[in-house]
């Protein structure tokens, strides 16, 4: 037992739920990544190439956000993602939580290259005002980590990124997972919607900066915490 197990035990829960709920795309594929955040300088995040159903507390990493290894399985290495969760907890310090998944409907928004809009607004108010795009580069690479970077700073808990997946931000499991789930939904309906030709209505402008004013008080808020603390 080490002091990092509590939070290897939360990336195994999470893996395993989205697994089990279809949200790496296959059953038996290892197609997306969880993490969660220890401090303000190491995260614990799931290994690379793992069927996620033998996955074991043992073979989560703890690992730096200079992605060097503080304790992990030896015969593993950590999720070739890792520097793009890495970039995130650094950019952003409301979040504690990042899932990475293949989920169907949203990644059908990674191909046509389209954000997805503000369309309910008990969505948009945990997602933000908009899915963005973050442009592709080759998964694992640093370029996608940069690209990731360089669309933080919307406030989001939710992105697409072009030709591969979905990325999800929460302040705590919980949240990151619903993110998750909300995302499902919101994409799966506006896939519909898209379908008939019909007109599609967006959310007014009035409660979109509601829900840009909520995003960007809770990222401040969280940065101000955590500057105080330091
Ligand atoms: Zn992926």
């Amino acid at each position: 037992m080490t002091k990092y197990d509590n939070y290897k035990k939360n990336v195994l829960e999470a893996t395993l739920w989205l697994s089990e709920h279809g949200y790496f795309g296959s059953h038996r594929g290892t197609g997306g990544n969880v993490s969660v955040r220890i401090d303000e300088e190491c995260m614990a995040i799931t290994p690379s190439s793992v069927s996620y159903q033998e996955l074991s507390v043992d073979d989560i990493f703890a690992l730096a956000f200079d992605l060097s290894v503080i304790e992990g399985n030896g015969k593993l290495t950590p999720s070739v993602e890792s520097g793009m969760h890495s970039i995130i907890y650094q950019r952003r310090l409301d979040v504690n939580v990042v899932v990475h998944t293949h989920q169907i409907y949203g990644s059908v928004f990674s191909l046509i290259n389209e954000p997805i809009p503000a369309l309910f607004d008990e969505v948009s108010f945990s997602l933000g005002h908009i899915v963005e795009i973050i442009p592709y580069a080759l998964s694992g690479s640093s370029e996608l980590a940069n690209n990731v970077a360089g669309k933080l700073s919307n406030n989001a808990n939710a992105y697409i990124i072009q030709n591969h997946g979905i990325l999800s931000l929460g302040k705590n499991l919980d949240k990151a997972l619903l993110n998750a789930e909300l995302l499902d939904k919101v994409a799966q309906i506006y896939c519909l919607a898209l379908s008939t030709g019909k007109t599609i209505h967006t959310l007014p402008d009035s409660t979109i900066e509601m829900i840009m004013a909520v995003r960007n008080y809770e990222v401040n808020d969280a940065q101000g915490k955590k500057k105080v603390k330091k």
